[in-house]
């Protein structure tokens, strides 16, 4: 590799903005900001929160009388 061409790839902290959980990864970036992780996920939590956390879709189908 040349070097001076290529960002810099290293250890940064990445934070989960769900759960706040922080984990270790490789990126070029001084801090990676994740919206879901393998601690808050639903498929291994086995639990679905972030539609209902929401409520966004119940609002529209208010809105528009879908039941
Ligand atoms: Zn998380």
């Amino acid at each position: 590799m040349k070097k001076g061409i290529h960002p810099d790839y290293k250890k940064v902290k990445i934070i989960c903005t769900s759960c706040g959980n922080e984990f270790e990864g490789g990126s070029v970036m001084d801090e990676v900001r994740i919206d879901t992780c393998s601690n808050c996920h639903p498929f291994y939590t086995g639990k679905q929160r972030f539609a209902s956390a929401d409520g966004r879709v119940d609002k529209f189908n208010k809105k528009y009388g879908i039941k």
